[in-house]
């Protein structure tokens, strides 16, 4: 079955106009349920990182600043939400339930957290809205314990996956994919395994036909076996931050192709949900949601749980 991590503490509390559309988090799987797309039963409940798994990835002091809110206040701010141990904990769930999404696509061929796509977050600082980095979290923990041996990192939110980047650039069995804009943050970006830099105002077609070029090409070269897929939504037209054009079709079009892809290929693919930040809050919802969909369609036939 369809397994998604949640957790009410996805939904940190921000201030009112915060741009970091926090509602998200519950609005999503309540939808998804009211329409029945899914169950319940189709959540479950992750743990969290113990402080060895956050050493897999994160400095000691990193960590130790994270863990007795000692971090400066500038890079306290670059986070963007206010440091509080709530904070931190939140983080530790939600990476952690990365991992498991991982082992619950070895699985059932797919599977879905909720939050995650924290890949702003370097092994010694955090940045934009990311303070543990979920994927690469995940993925050395995958690697350390021989559960997998090649993974992809797929990154399609418009951001640059710096923090991947970064974090991986010495790691040859880890492969990052990272297609953004290129007039976007992070305006000083890091160097992928492959980046493909898009222009402002890209629209469906031409982003489809990029992202079909590529990606074929890659599983085949590279050989994983296992799949993290970043379906951020701030690739949306309608977005504050994104600069790009597509569609909501354009997107769920997007969403079909990697997950065919993926299960054409039989790779199992854990995905993580990133960024979306619509105007209207309808656009970020309703473009996740069909993430959702497509995974609950494309592996499991139509029919709840
Ligand atoms: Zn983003």
């Amino acid at each position: 079955m369809l397994k998604i991590a949640y957790s009410d503490i996805f939904r940190y509390s921000v201030p009112e106009k915060h741009r970091f559309p926090m509602q998200k988090y519950t609005m999503i799987p309540e939808r998804l349920v009211a329409e029945g797309t899914i169950s319940t039963d189709n959540f479950f409940a992750p743990d969290r990182l113990s402080e060895d798994e956050i050493l897999s990835t994160h400095t000691a002091d990193y960590w130790q600043q994270l863990k007795t809110q000692t971090l400066p206040r500038k890079e306290a701010r670059a986070i963007g939400f206010e440091m509080t141990p709530a904070l931190v904990e939140r983080g530790r769930y939600i990476a952690h339930a990365t991992y498991e999404c991982a082992l619950y696509a070895q699985q059932y061929g797919v599977a879905m957290n909720v939050a995650g796509g924290t890949h702003h977050a370097f092994a010694d600082h955090g940045e934009g809205f990311c303070v543990f980095n979920d994927v690469c979290i995940a993925s050395n923990l995958l690697l350390n314990r021989g559960q997998a041996q090649r993974i992809l990192i797929i990154d399609l939110d418009v951001h640059q996956g710096n923090g991947n980047a970064s974090i991986m650039a010495d790691e040859s069995r880890v492969f990052v994919f990272s297609m953004h804009g290129g007039k976007n943050y992070p305006f000083r970006k890091q160097k992928s395994d492959l980046d493909i830099e898009l222009d402002n105002e890209t629209g469906d077609k031409e982003y489809l036909q990029i992202l079909t070029g590529t990606l074929p090409r890659l599983i085949n070269e590279f050989g994983p076996d296992m799949i993290f897929y970043q379906s951020a939504v701030d690739v949306l037209a309608t977005d504050k931050l994104g600069k790009l054009a597509l569609t909501l079709d354009g997107c769920k079009a997007r969403d079909e192709y990697v997950l065919r892809q993926a299960k054409s290929a039989n790779i199992p693919v854990a995905i993580v949900m990133g960024g979306g930040y619509s105007e209207d809050i309808e656009d970020v919802v309703e473009a996740h949601c069909n993430t959702f969909r497509l995974a609950q369609q494309i592996y499991f036939g139509e029919m709840a749980g």
